[in-house]
């Protein structure tokens, strides 16, 4: 039995390239009731990518009006111009259904999320070694060497902030890190602050 009704907020950050997304999939496959927000942006789609699955594709004006309408829970523009940011309304509604979510963001867009919702669980993962980050990230080969660089540069500045999360993992098997990520979520279920207010309506004052 799990007393905690409202959905726990998951903020998984780390330099590009370490595995996140893959790590975040396997989480929400072995587990549908973990829900991978989908973030706003308005990069080019890679191939493969579709519109409103892995991002809602927007083209800079439309994602500065959300900023303005204050549509967004938090949002970055990266070095290349590139705007990244969550719909707010879409997770707050699943979290009010009692989904966990998963917002797999920057550590820019972490740092808004900590000083907006202090409840939210932030979770950094890290490579096993940062020659095999630049590994991975070339082994991708949809960037410009422009592009590599200029992640490999912002990952130690990222490390950084990664210091203030709440876990650091390393991901060296993806199954493993996902393994450890669904432990978190699950303990954090059961944290006193989450579950008082239905521990005292219904099982004890
Ligand atoms: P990519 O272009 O490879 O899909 O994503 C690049 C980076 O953007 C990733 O490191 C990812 O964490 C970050 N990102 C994706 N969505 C968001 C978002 O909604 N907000 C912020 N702040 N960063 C995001």
């Amino acid at each position: 039995m799990t007393v905690n009704k409202k959905g726990i907020l998951v903020v998984v950050s780390g330099p590009a390239g370490v595995g996140k997304g893959t790590v975040c999939d396997v989480v929400s496959k072995n587990n549908p009731e973990i829900f991978i927000s989908i973030s706003a942006t308005t990069r080019a789609p890679r191939r493969g990518e579709v519109d409103g699955v892995h991002y809602y594709f927007k083209t800079k004006e439309q994602f500065e009006e959300m900023i303005e309408n204050n549509e967004l829970l938090e949002y970055n523009k990266f070095v290349n111009g590139n705007y990244y940011g969550t719909p707010a309304k879409e997770c707050d509604t699943r979290l009010e259904n009692g989904v966990n979510i998963i917002l797999e963001i920057d550590v820019e867009g972490g740092k808004q999320v900590r000083a907006k919702r202090p409840d939210a669980v932030m979770i950094f993962v890290l490579p096993p070694s940062f020659c095999e980050l630049e590994k991975r990230l070339r082994g991708r080969s949809s960037e410009t060497e422009e592009d590599i660089l200029s992640r490999l540069a912002r990952s130690e500045a990222e490390f950084e902030y990664g210091k203030k999360y709440d876990y650091l993992i390393v991901n060296d098997m993806p199954e493993m890190a996902a393994a450890k990520i669904q432990a978190i979520i699950e303990a954090e279920k059961h944290r006193t602050f989450r579950c008082l207010n239905e521990v005292k309506k219904n099982i004890i004052r």
